[in-house]
């Protein structure tokens, strides 16, 4: 169906695929109802998607659970891995379809869907073919005081079913991240992409069909969170592990869950990121870094900074600058080029944003910039823009500055000292990702191990080795997962004792 996705998404409107429907054993199927997918740009309707029932989601995991036993279960590694290129090379056959679904379901801007979404879509699924076709395992050589001698080794098996439940905000780019090493792994999934964003999944069921991925290893089920598919997943008894990104309400939610049934779990889960720029830093990097990593996605990635830390001698140039490239930041429309801002995702997300912009001046913050909704004169009137937007002027312990906002804004704060500067960093109960401004090494240095948190970024954001740990400490998440690791949560271990 190559080109149906395309018209239309693209500004905002419906394409022609229609309904959106779940992909249980091979085959695309019907759920109990439907529910509506809304474009964030215009508010029109853009599809209708089959939610899975209880049965739909029970269907999946026993296909699922048939499959480990099927071709997949006697595939070699290697031959495994030559799927997962070949899934990577059809994701790049169906690209332009990729981007017109993601552009569809987000509002993102199309440079960035073509940069950043779905290139790492592939990016995941080549890597994680290498990663577990080189890994090694452990193994001892083992001598006891009665001289007996032994070797240990470890064999890594599948886990079984794995249940993969993602959010919205970089639903594809996300979504792989998880599927590509469960599958590297032996596993089969089932994955339930957010009501937001229910297209890039449904494409890459096309693409796992088109590649040759036998039926029942990629199971896709669509719906919400509690009474709904995400929760009838999370309860099923035939799911071994559960690998979850979302807020951290919902990972405490889901882990309840689990914990029933003792299933493995690996979270990611939200931020109040910290940036801290130092009077030696390159004003003219950290400016534009900030400006990334503020507004990138219309504030919505979880790696996002929300509460800025300047060096006293350097906050007004700093704040002064941010301000007026925020304030420069193009509003068109997600097919144009130029264009760098997005929608929120929804309506709710929205209001939720602008209700954290009218507490920020309820808290007595100063609005250098920003603070309300864009008006443009067409359809995306109905959308769910909000202006980016910087404050300053309130303490660490205003709720501003301690809850994920989730948008297009920061606040910044002055510090004086280094030590300041770290304390204020690590004062928060989240703790997945700080960036660090400065040319000083030995601070940069010091920074990686100062600051409580899974990712330290200096002099850069967002960029990213596949094969590094990535996680969060806090309520930001629970285990890690990139290359090793995420062999490691996608594995069992068993390990042979030989007496010699
Ligand atoms: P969310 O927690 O509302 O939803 C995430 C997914 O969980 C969706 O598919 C949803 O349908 C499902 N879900 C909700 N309740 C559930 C339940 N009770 N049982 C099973 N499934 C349930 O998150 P969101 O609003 O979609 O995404 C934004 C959040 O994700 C932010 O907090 C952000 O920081 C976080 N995030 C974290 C990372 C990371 O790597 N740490 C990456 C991206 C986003």
């Amino acid at each position: 169906s190559a080109g149906l996705w395309q018209p239309g998404l693209l500004t905002g409107k419906p394409s022609s695929v229609g309904l959106l429907r779940n992909f249980v054993g091979g085959s695309f199927v019907d759920g109990g109802s439907t529910f509506a997918k809304v474009s964030p740009v215009t508010g029109e309707q853009i599809f209708d998607v089959a939610e899975a029932d209880s049965g739909v989601v029970d269907a999946a995991v026993t296909a699922a659970r048939a499959a480990l036993d099927g071709p997949w279960g006697r595939m070699s590694e290697q031959e495994r891995a030559g799927v997962l290129r070949r899934v990577a090379d059809e994701l790049e056959r169906r690209f332009e379809d990729l981007v017109a679904a993601e552009v569809g379901d987000t509002g993102k801007s199309i440079s960035q869907a073509r940069t950043l979404d779905i290139p790492r879509g592939a990016a995941n699924f080549r890597a994680f073919a290498d990663f577990a076709t080189t890994a090694s395992t452990e193994s001892f050589a083992t001598t006891l005081a009665d001289g007996r001698r032994a070797l240990n080794y470890a064999v890594r098996k599948p886990v079984g079913v794995v249940a993969i439940i993602v959010p919205w905000n970089l639903p594809l780019l996300l979504l792989t991240w998880k599927v590509a090493p469960a599958l590297a792994c032996g596993n089969t999934v089932v994955v339930k992409p957010s009501e937001e964003t229910p297209s890039s999944a449904t494409v890459l069921a096309e693409v796992m069909a088109a590649a040759g991925v036998p039926d029942g290893v990629f199971n896709l089920v669509h719906g919400f969170g509690p009474s709904s598919a995400g929760e009838f997943l999370t309860k099923h008894p035939g799911v071994d592990a559960i690998t979850f990104t979302g807020e951290s309400a919902t990972g405490s939610a889901i882990a309840k869950v689990a914990a029933d049934g003792v299933k493995a779990v690996s979270f990611e889960l939200g931020g109040k990121n910290a940036g801290l720029v130092f009077a030696d830093a390159d004003l003219d990097a950290a400016v534009e870094g900030s400006v990334r990593s503020v507004f990138t996605n219309g504030g919505q990635v979880c790696l996002c900074t929300e509460r800025l830390y300047v060096e006293r001698p350097v906050i007004e140039e700093f704040s002064t600058r941010l301000a007026a490239r925020a304030a420069e930041l193009t509003f068109g429309w997600p097919a144009d080029e130029a264009t760098v801002n997005m929608p929120l995702i929804s309506k709710t997300h929205r209001d939720k944003v602008l209700s954290y912009y009218d507490l920020a001046r309820a808290e007595g913050a100063d609005v250098l910039t920003g603070g309300g909704v864009p008006s443009f004169g067409d359809a995306r009137d109905n959308g769910c823009y909000v202006q980016p937007t910087v404050v300053t002027g309130l303490p660490p312990t205003a709720r501003t500055n301690t809850e994920e906002i989730f948008g297009p804004i920061c606040h910044i704060a002055p510090f004086d000292t280094e030590d300041e500067a770290f304390a204020l960093a690590n004062d928060s109960q989240y703790g997945l990702a700080a960036t660090v401004w400065t040319r000083d090494v030995g601070r940069a240095h010091r920074a990686g191990a100062a600051l409580d948190v899974g990712i330290v970024w200096v002099n850069t954001w967002f960029l990213r080795d596949l094969r590094t740990p990535f996680g969060g400490t806090k309520l930001s998440g629970i285990g890690r997962e990139g290359g090793n690791h995420s062999l490691h949560f996608y594995s069992e271990l068993t390990n042979v004792c030989v007496e010699l």
